[in-house]
């Protein structure tokens, strides 16, 4: 193979959307899994920072040299570093302190060049500007969420349900979680595309428009913060465990999208995402971040019926097809799983 990899090379995959019989059974009505889980970084990233980076070859020039930098030390570093391979360009991760051993040694392993520098991501972000990227000609900065090639590369995933759902009946509603807001706003995008967006509420119910629950865990809640505030609101920390939805202020484009009425925000708590990924792992063996386990909740705790479809009866929302975006993440393991059940396994609810 050459050096000179085209930015065409597929950077993520399709992933398959399966009906779950476990997580039907517990919400009352029929779920289907879009398994994000399966893309090559772990999570559903691969798809914008991967297109984001492709696109960015291709306007930079794809014969002139180009080195892609991060500040995320989470999954949005891991699809930098993994697309950067497949892409065969160098990646630059620069994390702040706090980040997990266990990722920065999967950050290494994949062959990011990390540096690791202050206490918070803020620290980080603002060394990666001054000090790197301002002294690189060649160097592009890749957003974990704020960008519009982000949120082009996400809404792939609703033209791959679109397709996959179309002999299941169609699909009612979409549930995904909110860090910044990139995933949410590519799969709006992707509604948007696909013809599922009414003009208004009435629309809405009388065309069956899809719905969309937007997930964050207590703590993490940057989003339903700005719903309730009713403009743009930034956190004056993160509390959360979901450190995946980390971030303090949500991009102005999410918080516009959460103004559609197609769209639900609501939060839970910490206890309930972590045993949701328990749960999910012993249903369906996939082992997820908590900050998946926010969006996978919605089936084990009753969400879905009481807060995305409160209008129906319990035989109408039977009929109701969701689909969980399981965006996946890397920074879990059995281990941490053994804790959060030990933690949380005795709370109820
Ligand atoms: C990044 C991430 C999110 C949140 O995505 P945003 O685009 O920041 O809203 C959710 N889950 C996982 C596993 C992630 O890596």
């Amino acid at each position: 193979m050459g050096s000179n990899t085209s930015p065409l090379t597929q950077t993520w995959v399709e992933t398959p959307c399966i009906r779950s019989a476990a997580l039907s059974r517990a919400a009352g009505c029929n779920i289907y899994l879009k398994l994000e889980t399966l893309q090559p970084s772990g999570s559903f990233k691969s798809r914008g920072v991967g297109h984001m980076m492709s696109t960015a070859i291709l306007h930079h020039g794809p014969s002139k040299p180009i080195h892609f930098y991060t500040s995320s030390g989470g999954n949005a570093g891991l699809a930098c570093i993994t697309a950067a391979n497949v892409l065969k360009r160098p990646a630059t991760v620069v994390v702040p302190l706090s980040t997990s051993a266990l990722m920065i040694q999967k950050l290494k392993l994949l062959g990011a060049d990390v540096v690791q520098i202050g206490k918070h991501w803020s620290e980080a972000d603002t060394y990666l500007r001054d000090e790197l990227l301002a002294k690189d000609a060649d160097g592009i900065y890749v957003h974990p969420f704020d960008h519009k090639d982000i949120w082009e590369g996400h809404s792939s995933m609703i033209d791959e349900i679109e397709v996959q759902m179309r002999y299941q009946g169609g699909y009612d509603a979409v549930v995904c979680s909110v860090g910044g807001g990139g995933l949410f706003c590519g799969i709006m995008q992707g509604l948007e595309r696909n013809g599922h967006l009414g003009q208004n509420e009435s629309s809405r119910k009388s065309t069956g428009g899809v719905r969309v629950l937007a997930m964050e865990t207590i703590g993490a809640d940057s989003l339903n913060v700005s719903v309730k505030q009713g403009e743009l609101t930034r956190l004056p920390a993160i509390t959360s465990i979901a450190t995946s939805l980390g971030a303090t202020q949500v991009a102005e484009q999410a918080f516009r999208w959460s103004q559609r009425p197609e769209v639900v925000s609501h939060t839970l708590t910490d206890a309930e995402a972590a045993m949701a990924c328990v749960q999910f792992a012993d249903d369906e063996r996939i082992i997820v971040e908590t900050a998946c386990g926010a969006a996978v909740a919605t089936a084990y705790i009753g969400t879905l019926h009481s807060v995305l479809f409160p209008e129906l009866s319990k035989e109408e929302f039977a009929g109701k097809t969701v689909v969980l975006i399981v965006c996946g993440g890397s920074n879990i393991t059995l281990q941490i799983l053994e804790k959060y059940k030990e933690q949380y396994g005795g709370e109820k609810p």
